[in-house]
C-alpha cells in the first residue's frame, strides 16, 4: 500500500475521477418525459419542468383534468366533430398551465423543459410569468396557427426557445440502469 507523505499527491488518495451520465438539459428533459408518462390522456401525453438558474426545480406538470375531479367522468376522446362538452379539450389542462398554477416559486428567468412545443394559450402564461427560455423535445404541430402564435408571443416577449435532441444511446443507457436498480433490491 502506498504510504502517504507530504511529497506525493496525498490529495489524490482514494481519488476516483467521476462524471455524470447526464447533462443538465438531458436530466430535465427526462424529468419532463417522466411527467408526461403520468398523463392519462390516451392520445397526447405532455410533460414539463421549470428550473431556476441554479438548476433547481421550481415546478413540473403534465396534461390532465382539473385537480380534484373524477377524471373517469370526463370524455377523453379527441373527436372535434362532437360538441365541446363531449371532447377532452373542454376539460383538460395543459402541462405548462398545470405546472405554472402549482408553482411555489417565481418563474421569472427560469428555463422550461417541455416534451412538446407550447400552444398559444400556454405561451401566454409562460410569457406572463417572464420565463427566460423554453427547451422542447417535439415540435410536431409546427405548421399550425397555435404554434405560430406561440412563437410570435415568445419572440415579442424575448423568450428564447430551442430544440433538444436526445440521443437514443442515452435512453438505452437509462433503461439498462433502471433495470439494474430493480435487480439489486
Ligand atoms: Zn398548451
Amino acid at each position: 500500500m502506498e504510504k502517504i507523505t507530504e511529497n506525493n499527491s496525498s490529495h489524490l488518495v482514494n481519488f476516483v475521477p467521476v462524471k455524470s451520465q447526464l447533462q443538465w438539459d438531458e436530466y430535465f428533459m427526462l424529468q419532463a418525459m417522466l411527467a408526461s408518462y403520468k398523463s392519462k390522456d390516451p392520445h397526447t401525453k405532455v410533460g414539463c419542468v421549470f428550473v431556476d438558474e441554479n438548476n433547481h426545480q421550481i415546478t413540473m406538470g403534465y396534461n390532465g383534468a382539473v385537480a380534484g375531479i373524477d377524471e373517469s367522468q370526463i370524455p377523453w376522446g379527441n373527436d372535434r366533430t362532437v360538441p365541446l362538452e363531449y371532447q377532452k379539450y373542454g376539460y383538460v389542462i395543459h402541462s405548462e398551465a398545470n405546472a405554472i398554477s402549482h408553482a411555489r416559486g417565481n418563474l421569472k428567468g427560469s428555463r422550461g423543459y417541455v416534451t412538446l412545443f407550447p400552444c398559444n394559450e400556454c405561451a401566454k402564461l409562460i410569457a406572463s410569468q417572464r420565463v427566460g427560455e423554453i427547451i422542447y423535445l417535439s415540435d410536431k404541430y409546427r405548421d399550425t396557427s397555435e404554434n405560430r402564435i406561440a412563437k410570435k408571443i415568445f419572440d415579442l416577449a424575448g423568450i428564447r426557445y430551442r430544440q433538444l435532441i436526445l440521443d437514443q444511446t442515452l435512453v438505452d443507457g437509462l433503461q439498462t440502469y433502471l433495470s439494474t436498480l430493480l435487480k439489486n433490491l
